[in-house]
Protein backbone atom coordinates (compact mmCIF):
# COMPACT_ATOMS: atom_id res chain seq x y z
CA UNK A 1 0.00 0.00 0.00
CA UNK A 2 2.17 3.20 -1.36
CA UNK A 3 -0.24 5.21 -1.77
CA UNK A 4 -0.89 6.27 2.00
CA UNK A 5 2.73 6.41 2.40
CA UNK A 6 2.80 8.83 -0.60
CA UNK A 7 0.17 11.40 0.15
CA UNK A 8 2.10 12.03 3.48
CA UNK A 9 5.01 13.98 2.41
CA UNK A 10 3.09 16.18 -0.36
CA UNK A 11 4.48 20.25 -0.47
CA UNK A 12 7.26 19.87 1.69
CA UNK A 13 10.08 21.91 0.63
CA UNK A 14 13.24 22.44 2.17
CA UNK A 15 12.93 20.46 5.04
CA UNK A 16 15.07 16.87 4.15
CA UNK A 17 18.71 17.09 3.88
CA UNK A 18 18.67 14.48 1.25
CA UNK A 19 17.28 12.13 -0.65
CA UNK A 20 15.94 9.16 1.38
CA UNK A 21 17.10 5.09 0.44
CA UNK A 22 15.39 4.16 -2.42
CA UNK A 23 14.17 7.19 -3.93
CA UNK A 24 15.03 8.54 -7.11
CA UNK A 25 16.22 11.37 -8.56
CA UNK A 26 14.21 12.04 -12.25
CA UNK A 27 16.44 14.19 -14.56
CA UNK A 28 16.89 14.37 -18.33
CA UNK A 29 18.66 10.50 -18.92
CA UNK A 30 17.27 8.54 -15.92
CA UNK A 31 14.94 5.85 -17.55
CA UNK A 32 12.16 7.51 -16.06
CA UNK A 33 12.54 10.73 -17.53
CA UNK A 34 9.88 10.16 -20.70
CA UNK A 35 7.49 8.89 -17.76
CA UNK A 36 7.88 11.92 -16.01
CA UNK A 37 8.00 14.45 -19.09
CA UNK A 38 4.47 12.59 -20.35
CA UNK A 39 2.90 13.21 -17.25
CA UNK A 40 4.32 17.18 -17.00
CA UNK A 41 3.20 17.12 -20.76
CA UNK A 42 -0.83 17.13 -19.88
CA UNK A 43 -0.44 20.05 -18.53
CA UNK A 44 -0.96 22.82 -20.73
CA UNK A 45 -0.54 25.91 -19.40
CA UNK A 46 2.52 27.53 -17.20
CA UNK A 47 2.08 29.28 -14.15
CA UNK A 48 6.14 30.36 -13.90
CA UNK A 49 6.56 27.91 -10.83
CA UNK A 50 7.28 24.08 -10.77
CA UNK A 51 3.50 23.00 -9.19
CA UNK A 52 2.99 20.84 -12.30
CA UNK A 53 6.07 19.27 -12.23
CA UNK A 54 5.86 18.75 -8.71
CA UNK A 55 2.50 17.13 -8.97
CA UNK A 56 3.70 14.46 -11.95
CA UNK A 57 6.82 13.86 -9.65
CA UNK A 58 4.70 13.05 -6.87
CA UNK A 59 2.04 10.64 -8.44
CA UNK A 60 5.61 8.80 -9.33
CA UNK A 61 6.30 6.32 -7.08
CA UNK A 62 9.58 6.12 -5.53
CA UNK A 63 10.63 9.42 -6.49
CA UNK A 64 12.70 12.02 -4.14
CA UNK A 65 10.24 15.24 -5.59
CA UNK A 66 12.12 17.85 -4.01
CA UNK A 67 15.73 16.30 -4.63
CA UNK A 68 14.14 16.33 -8.93
CA UNK A 69 13.15 19.94 -8.67
CA UNK A 70 16.51 21.08 -7.19
CA UNK A 71 18.49 19.07 -9.94
CA UNK A 72 15.91 20.84 -12.72
CA UNK A 73 16.32 23.92 -11.67
CA UNK A 74 19.70 23.46 -11.71
CA UNK A 75 19.70 22.87 -15.41
CA UNK A 76 17.32 26.02 -15.89
CA UNK A 77 14.11 24.18 -15.44
CA UNK A 78 12.49 26.73 -12.83
CA UNK A 79 9.59 26.38 -13.99
CA UNK A 80 6.83 23.86 -15.93
CA UNK A 81 7.60 25.30 -19.21
CA UNK A 82 11.00 25.32 -18.69
CA UNK A 83 11.24 21.77 -17.40
CA UNK A 84 9.25 20.82 -20.46
CA UNK A 85 11.29 22.96 -23.10
CA UNK A 86 14.32 24.13 -21.71
CA UNK A 87 15.65 21.18 -19.78
CA UNK A 88 14.47 18.40 -22.26
CA UNK A 89 15.67 20.29 -25.21
CA UNK A 90 19.20 20.63 -23.43
CA UNK A 91 19.16 16.41 -23.46
CA UNK A 92 18.52 16.08 -27.32
CA UNK A 93 21.12 18.96 -28.19
CA UNK A 94 23.64 17.19 -25.93
CA UNK A 95 22.75 13.95 -28.42
CA UNK A 96 22.92 11.89 -25.12
ZN1 LIG B 1 7.21 28.61 -17.45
Amino acid sequence: MLLGAQRGRSGVSGVKSGPRTGEEIIVPGHNRWPEFLSRLSRARICFGNTKQARLALAAMDGVDVDGSLRELARLGGSCDCQIELDVAQSLASRGA
